[in-house]
């Protein structure tokens, strides 16, 4: 039996939010890696407008590829960022290709920026998982805990402080009482 082997330089697999799409071969920057495909939705067509999902890729005002299909592989790459990847969209030909616009290592996650419209609708309410942000919000985590760090030290200085001159105003006042009675006996000895 023939060994199976696949001169794709991908494969689908566990990724962060689900299903992702890895290199499993060097890709040179520049590079065609797959296509995004699916059937052509006319939105002049009501059928075609009123279908929703989110496999849709928009071409133009008119016309729209639905990549929900199973074949369509490329449904399976992940929105990033700062991605690995773009989607070429040639709308005239109706085709989009996603190249690789980073020399992308094997066991690399493969990536495209899915725009603007889609992070609004699908990624911001959640929170955007992409390395880049997962970095950025873990960034901000740590600043925030070295913020809380600061503040706590700050007040706990703050604390020993009063607790010290707390401390030093019991003595003084201890101090002043002793020297209040020792006056007063040595005056009481004096005036016996
Ligand atoms: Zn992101």
């Amino acid at each position: 039996m023939p060994a199976i082997s696949s001169d794709k330089p991908y494969r689908v697999g566990r990724s962060r939010t689900g299903l992702g799409l890895f290199a499993t071969k060097p890709i040179k920057k520049g590079t065609k890696i797959i296509r995004y495909f699916g059937p052509l939705l006319d939105s002049k067509k009501k059928k075609d407008d009123a279908i929703e999902n989110k496999y849709l890729f928009e071409l133009n005002k008119r016309w729209t590829i639905d990549g929900s299909v199973r074949e369509n592989v490329a449904r399976y790459i992940n929105h990033a960022c700062k991605p690995n990847a773009e989607s070429d969209v040639k709308p005239r030909k109706r085709k989009v290709v996603i190249r690789a616009i980073k020399n992308i290592e094997p066991g690399d996650e493969i990536n495209y920026d899915y725009g603007t419209d889609y992070f609004k609708a699908y990624l911001k309410p959640i929170g955007c998982k992409c390395n880049a942000c997962e970095k950025k919000r873990r960034k901000k985590r740590a600043e925030a805990r070295a913020e809380r760090l600061r503040l706590k030290a700050r007040q706990e200085r703050k604390a020993l402080k009063a607790e010290k001159l707390a401390k030093a105003g019991k003595k003084t006042k201890k101090r002043q009482k002793l020297n209040g009675v020792k006056v007063a006996k040595v005056n009481g000895h004096v005036s016996i």
